[in-house]
């Protein structure tokens, strides 16, 4: 299927590892002109590079905290410059730290909401008016399956995230009419170096192997695994594409049918 993808830029935020690399090298193998941005440099030009070698192309970069209102606007100008336009922009952070409710500070909560939904509103703000002006557009956010069926412990991002989504279903209504769509994305389990090492850390804690903790935590994973990176970037892909413009204001969990609930 041809996703009419080439010669569209992206932006992938958080994208020198993990979820959001993968939605990066999927991107630009479809032909996008892509851009990504993460706080270190050195992880973020050796994944550039890499993409780069993947997908034949050049890949923008450019490091970046993305709770920083004026470096996510400098970046976004920048990609402008570069590419001449935004298409698609998918925002993405790091997580939040897991905590329950009365081990979280006041200030634990002001990081939380700068990383998590304050970070893709500074996208938002930047690339909407964008995209408004060429009346097409791709916005799409990754989030958790935290937003269907909210997680023991993870007081952060089951809160956090539910305003990412709402920011996103409100969005999709006000600019629909602009050819632009938005869409939320969320991962459950998803085997990136980060839940690697999670695992890694509960196998040794709990003493036992790592191949008996993942088989423990797949169990009510109904495909019997856990998402590849990969996976969720294929999603991502498609909402991103041609083919998708009448999907917007939807929340897609790439879980595996571990969430419980009917929609
Ligand atoms: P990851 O492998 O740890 O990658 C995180 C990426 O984000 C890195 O490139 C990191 O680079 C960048 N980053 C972190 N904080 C940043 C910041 N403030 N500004 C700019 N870049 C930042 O994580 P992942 O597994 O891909 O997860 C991505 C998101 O999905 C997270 O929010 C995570 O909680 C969520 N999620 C993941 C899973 C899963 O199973 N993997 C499941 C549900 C939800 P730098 O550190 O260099 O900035």
């Amino acid at each position: 299927m041809d996703l009419g993808l080439k010669g569209r830029v992206a932006i992938v935020a958080a994208a020198s590892k993990g979820l959001g690399r993968a939605i990066a090298t999927e991107l630009a193998k479809e032909g996008c002109a892509v851009a990504i941005c993460a706080r270190t440099a050195a992880d973020l030009e050796r994944t550039a590079q890499e993409i780069g070698a993947i997908a034949g192309r050049e890949i923008f970069w450019r490091a970046l905290d993305v709770t920083n209102a004026d470096g996510v606007s400098d970046f976004v100008a920048a990609v402008e410059k570069k590419f001449g336009r935004i298409d698609i922009c998918v925002t993405n952070t790091g997580g939040p730290p897991s905590k329950k409710f009365m081990e979280i500070t006041l200030e634990e909560w002001r990081t939380a909401v700068n990383l998590v939904l304050l970070s893709s509103v500074y996208f938002a703000r930047e690339v909407l008016p964008r995209m408004q002006r060429r009346r097409w557009g791709r916005l799409l956010t990754i989030t958790s399956i935290s937003v269907k069926q909210p997680i023991d412990g993870l007081m952060l991002s089951n809160s956090l995230r539910a305003g990412v989504t709402g920011m996103a279903k409100t969005l999709a209504n006000e600019f629909g009419a602009d050819g632009i769509t938005v869409n939320n994305v969320c991962p459950g389990y998803t085997l990136t170096d980060r839940l690697t090492e999670l695992f890694e850390k509960r196998a040794q804690d709990a003493g036992v192997a790592y191949d008996e903790i993942l088989k423990q935590s797949t169990a009510n994973v109904p495909i019997g695994r856990f998402a590849r990176p990969e996976e969720l970037a294929a999603l991502v892909a498609f909402l991103a594409s041609e083919r998708a413009s009448s999907i917007n204001g939807t929340t897609i969990a790439v879980d595996g049918g571990s969430t419980k609930g009917l929609l």
